[in-house]
């Protein structure tokens, strides 16, 4: 059996008409950036996450850096990151000229570990960036805390975690703001780049959309040196056809990742954690193996995709050489990167599929 590490072929094939349509309907209208289907989407994807505003943007990246500007976080400024991510959430402080500061995860949930925030505090500190990685939101309560006894902005990262939830609250409803990526790949994916930004500031909502559009709030009028990151009316229109499939795609997940968490018996491979107050939506199902690339060779020879989240840690990618880290300042996220596996899973995937995977991890 062949199972790719990921295949958007079941939820291509079902949604085909649906996708055609929103292409027709934009091409007929001639109308490609700041129209209504922008303005449909952003007003049905915040009342998706249970939030006032949510602004297009032109992919996560950029929602993440616009929150960062729109906040006036920058040069001198620090905001505390997990040393366990995909690289935008950082380069996203680097960007706006503030500097990351890394905090280790726990290795149960590979998501931050809250008491490692309070000892990255300094005078400099304006903002946590919680990561809900994988789809499984972070611990939010104490994350919360920490940044109410400090005085501190909580800019949630949900890359990964579109309708995931925590205390029967979804992510990205917790913090100031949260950055949202439709990289195609994502729980939610446009057929291209998009993003959102959604927050419940009216203010932080009107600084991103100026920010985003050149800082203009009207036509040829520049409150703001901006740049251009917009959701163009074509990516609007293919997200605002997925979005009322989106609960059911990622009750598929769930479905997949039981089967995993319920049939995968084998001692050298360790299972992700699931916290009780977590509905995960799986966007990544990550495993642990101290024989790692003996597992993923083995899975690869039986015809199974696999994929590193990720292979090298932050702290050590050249491009941060500047911060000064070596090997052994983050070990948790060290560790992660060593021992992650992350196996196949995708809507749509059959039941065969998802026994044959098990049963090769098992006989690993
Ligand atoms: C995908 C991702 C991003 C960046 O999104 P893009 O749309 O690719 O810019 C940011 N953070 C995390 C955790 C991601 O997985």
């Amino acid at each position: 059996m062949k199972i790719p590490f990921v295949s958007f072929l079941p939820m291509e094939r079902e949604l085909e008409h649906e996708i055609r349509c929103a292409f027709e309907r934009v091409f007929a209208g001639s109308w490609y950036i700041g129209g209504s289907e922008d303005k449909d989407f952003e007003k049905a994807f915040a009342e998706y996450c249970g939030v006032r505003y949510c602004v297009g943007v032109g992919n996560g990246l950029d929602a993440l850096m616009l929150i960062l500007k729109a906040e006036d976080i920058g040069e001198g400024d620090e905001v505390i990151v997990p040393s366990d991510t995909y690289i935008a959430t950082a380069l996203a402080v680097s960007y706006v000229g503030a500097k990351p500061v890394f905090a280790e995860p726990c290795l149960s949930t590979f998501n931050i570990d809250p008491g490692n925030i309070e000892a990255k505090i300094t005078g400099n500190t304006k903002a946590i960036m919680p990561v809900h990685l994988y789809g499984q939101t972070c611990d939010m309560d104490p994350v919360m805390k920490i940044a109410g006894e400090y005085g501190l902005k909580v800019i949630e990262d949900c890359a990964q975690a579109h309708g995931a939830s925590y205390k029967g609250r979804k992510a990205g409803t917790f913090g100031d703001a949260a950055g949202f990526s439709f990289y195609p790949g994502k729980n939610l994916g446009a057929l291209g780049d998009a993003g959102a930004v959604i927050t419940n500031s009216r203010e932080i909502a009107e600084k991103v959309r100026a920010l985003g559009n050149y800082g203009s709030d009207r036509k040829y009028h520049h409150i703001l040196k901006g740049n251009n990151s917009r959701l163009d009316e074509m990516q609007a229109a293919f997200l605002a056809a997925k979005l009322p499939h989106l609960d059911r795609m990622n009750a598929d997940r769930r479905r997949i990742a039981d089967r995993y968490l319920n049939g995968i018996r084998n001692p050298k491979v360790i299972l992700p954690a699931v916290p009780g107050e977590n509905v995960p939506v799986w966007h990544v199902f990550g495993v642990r193996c101290d024989e790692r690339d003996a597992l993923e060779k083995h899975l690869n020879n039986a015809g199974i995709g696999t994929n590193k989240h990720y292979p090298i840690p932050i702290h050590l990618q050249d491009c941060y050489k500047d911060l000064g880290y070596k090997e052994g300042d983050f070990p948790v996220a060290e560790k992660i990167s060593r021992t992650e596996l992350s196996i196949p899973i995708y809507y749509g995937m059959t039941d065969e599929e998802v026994q044959y995977v098990i049963d090769t991890v098992n006989a690993f």
